[in-house]
């Protein structure tokens, strides 16, 4: 297949958006204010995936104003890039009632929404904040605690790309320690962006610095998206 133009990428996006506001596929659909699409730059080579909208989010339609947004701001700044940068999507574009956390079936609804989000954006560097995004997009059981901050290659959205697990922004505005871990994590992002982008088991890897340094890459293999 052609690769597609940023431009049909784009209009894709603004559809599938158009979708995303009509959408009643779980219960939430009914309490929420705002469908929280995502924003950002539909051509980023970075996005953040987090777990779903706050009440702030669903009064403005946007993902990641309230106080952890202000501090994921704040990181990106701090490594020299803005949101404008980047986009900015969660796992559930619909807020749970009272922030509980999302239920099974409505990640189930909502994930078609997120793979097809990274398949048009097609980033080089997902970052996944906190334990949903990370389980969901690497597609394992395995806690943000003992996998944050090393990078896993996995299959998304049709072609190899890297996650990023990080703690997440709501985590650090609670504890020093991970804020310290979180902010950690960000420095090594730049250095991650620059990498080559991954190859297929198998294939030869052009030798390059590691950016995950500190904390070595996972060696697990790729995994395939359903
Ligand atoms: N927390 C999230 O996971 N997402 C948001 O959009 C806001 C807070």
């Amino acid at each position: 297949m052609q690769p597609r133009s940023a431009e049909e990428r784009r209009a894709e996006l603004v559809e599938l958006y158009r979708e995303a506001r009509a959408c009643a596929r779980c219960p939430l659909s009914q309490t929420r204010t705002n469908v929280v699409f995502g924003s950002g730059n539909a051509d980023a080579g970075l996005m953040f995936v987090g777990e779903a909208p706050g009440m702030h989010e669903d009064q403005q339609g946007l993902p990641f104003v309230g106080r952890a947004g202000q501090l994921l701001t704040k990181l990106l700044e701090e490594i020299g890039m803005s949101r404008e940068d980047v986009f900015i999507a969660n796992v559930l574009q619909s807020r749970p009632p009272g922030n509980r956390d999302p239920q099974p079936d409505e990640i189930d609804a909502c994930k078609p929404f997120l793979h097809r989000k990274i398949e048009l954006i097609d980033p080089g560097v997902v970052c996944t904040l906190g334990n949903f995004a990370t389980k969901l997009l690497t597609r394992s059981q395995r806690g943000i605690t003992s996998v944050h901050g090393r990078p896993q290659v996995h299959e998304l959205g049709g072609r190899l790309l890297r996650v990023y697990p990080l703690f997440h922004p709501a985590a650090a505005l609670r504890s020093t320690k991970t804020l310290e871990d979180l902010r950690a994590d960000f420095a090594r992002l730049p250095a991650l962006l620059e990498e080559p982008p991954p190859v297929p088991v198998g294939a030869v890897a052009p030798v390059t610095a590691a950016a995950g340094a500190a904390r070595p890459a996972e060696p697990a293999p790729p995994t395939l998206f359903d």
